[in-house]
Parts: structure tokens; sequence; C-alpha cells
């Protein structure tokens, strides 16, 4: 009997390729004397989480969860939508265009 094994072998990769999306990373990580933990580069990527950006850390039931934080009007504080192309939210828009 005849196989295509190429066809086998680009099978089994994407394969694997489609599981390795879906793994979780994880990492050991020492914390130093000030709370502080490097995220390891991968995990920056993987999260498009560049320099300088704001994380939320939570704690729940004896585990750590970091996740990007969204963004904030930057006057009333109000959550904003991640494609928001403004730094304050709509209603402080309006309210300042109100007091002209
Ligand atoms: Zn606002």
């Amino acid at each position: 009997m005849w196989y295509n094994h190429g066809n086998i072998v680009n099978n089994t990769i994407a394969s694997l390729e489609r599981k390795a999306k879906n793994m979780k990373f994880t990492a050991e990580r020492t914390v130093d004397e000030l709370g502080r933990v490097v995220l390891p580069p991968d995990m920056r990527k993987e999260m498009n989480l560049e320099a300088g950006e704001k994380v939320l850390i939570s704690c729940e039931n004896g585990e750590l969860k970091i996740t990007k934080a969204k963004p904030r009007c930057k006057l009333c504080g109000a959550d904003m939508s991640e494609d928001d192309q403004f730094v304050i939210c709509l209603r402080c828009i309006d309210d300042i265009r109100s007091t002209k």
C-alpha cells in the first residue's frame, strides 16, 4: 500500500501547531526582595504586552493572575474599549462639550 508520507507529516505538523497554540505557558520565576518577577519574553509576545503597558494583578483561591489592564478614561477612570482612539471617554467628551 502506498502512503503519501509528505501529507501525513504536514497534517501532523499542523496538528502539533494547533495544540501548541492552545497550550498553557508556564514558567518558574524567582520573586525578588521587592516582590518583582520578570515576565518571560514568549509570554509578553503572546499577550502583545509592550514595556510601559499596565497589567491587572488579581489574587484568587491561592492563585495570582496577571491580565492586560483595560484602558481607562484619564478623567473619570471609566473602563474604555481596547480599540478606543481617545484617552477620555465619550461621556467626559460630552461633559466638556456641554460646558462651552
Ligand atoms: Zn470619562
